[in-house]
């Protein structure tokens, strides 16, 4: 079994149009009754999004003003049929077309992924620690093993044996936006040719110029060698 991070590719990628606002985001942003600190709840509803820019539109779609994974009906058709499990969609509706070239278009229908497979970090493997700021919203800060604040994760992720519970689409439920993935969502995608994905294996450096993992290639490489890509 492999495990990959799992995001759109918006950064490395051309041409994608980009969710450039989140239009009924001050639905669901409040401000924390204990810590003063604005929060936002996550939507179990519909999200209108505001696109901008490019010339097509991407499989998983990047937003700007939060970090959700917005994904297209085709990926969700591929999900269901192939028992993809660890989570919820809700609609996010384009309400909004900014762009000459993008505004002809007719976009897909998209969903936005509520991650609900959960497996939990191995702090003390990762040399890091996670402290919750907030008991209330869950705030957290990220510090090293000598207790100074850091701003990131560190790039290996690992999780704690026996910690995942078998969902092919997970989080730790510390960081909730911080998604991963087994090799058989990275296989569906590669065969299927969906675009605008990443995935960068848990071990794996993630360096600005990491364009992610080739998945295409990756899952017709199985095809050709006879192995069944859905297999875990
Ligand atoms: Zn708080």
């Amino acid at each position: 079994m492999f495990f990959y991070k799992f995001s759109h590719n918006s950064f490395y990628t051309r041409g994608y149009t980009w969710a450039y606002s989140w239009k009924n985001s001050s639905e669901y942003t409040k401000i924390c009754p204990m810590c003063n600190s604005p929060l936002i709840v996550y939507p179990d509803n519909t999200i209108h999004l505001t696109v901008e820019g490019g010339i097509k539109y991407p499989d998983i779609l990047g937003c700007g003003e939060y970090p959700f994974l917005i994904v297209s009906e085709n990926m969700i058709n591929d999900w269901e049929r192939f028992g993809i499990t660890g989570y919820k969609k809700y609609k996010a509706d384009i309400v909004e077309v900014k762009g000459k070239r993008i505004k002809d278009i007719e976009p897909p229908k998209y969903y936005h992924i509520d991650v609900i497979g959960r497996a939990e970090y191995d702090l003390n493997a990762m040399k890091c620690q996670i402290s919750i700021i907030c008991n209330n919203c869950k705030r957290i800060q990220y510090l090293d093993s000598s207790g100074k604040i850091i701003n990131v994760l560190p790039d290996s992720i690992i999780f704690k044996n026996n910690s995942w519970d078998g969902s092919d689409l997970f989080v730790d439920s510390l960081t909730p936006r911080y998604i991963f993935c087994t090799n058989k969502i990275l296989n569906l995608a590669g065969i299927n040719e969906r675009t605008n994905c990443r995935f960068v294996p848990l071990d794996d450096k993630d360096p600005v110029s990491n364009k992610g993992l080739d998945y295409k290639a990756i899952a017709k490489k199985m095809l050709r060698d006879k192995r069944n890509p859905l297999e875990r």
